[in-house]
């Protein structure tokens, strides 16, 4: 782990929450994206060189629609930045944590992600995050 890259929140409404966050971190964000696999539109902000994810689901049956479902708007992950995806995923596996994927995904921002089980992390869902190299 090399830092936290980003906070992923949970939210019913991208564009009134963007307005709200907007208000609240005093100013906008600075692009919406979405991931179409996720089901997933996404807004990003950043305050002190650490960023903040919205995320909006597209669909019914999105991870994030049934979070919302379960446990209502609010903290949905933390992303914490690697370089070698793979190698942390085994490490972090060995450890006996329980990554939610066998091989890492597309997610926003031009990363690939993997989650691990929250019920291995204190009940915080966890995020590892690599740049795309491209
Ligand atoms: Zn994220």
């Amino acid at each position: 782990m090399e830092k936290l890259e980003h906070i992923g929140i949970a939210v019913k409404n991208l564009q009134d929450s963007n307005l709200l966050f907007a208000k609240l971190l005093g100013k906008p964000h600075y692009k919406i994206e979405e991931v179409e696999s996720e089901g997933v539109r996404t807004s990003f902000f950043e305050i002190g060189g650490i960023k903040i994810e919205l995320l909006e689901a597209t669909r019914p049956d999105s991870p994030i629609a049934k979070f919302i479902e379960k446990k209502g708007e609010g903290l949905h992950h933390l992303a914490f930045g690697v370089t070698q995806i793979e190698n942390e995923m085994s490490e972090k596996a060995a450890a006996g944590f329980t990554p939610l994927a066998d091989t890492p995904k597309d997610g926003a921002d031009n990363k690939h992600i993997v989650f691990l089980h929250p019920k291995t992390t204190n009940g915080v869902l966890i995020e590892l995050c690599a740049d795309k190299i491209i």
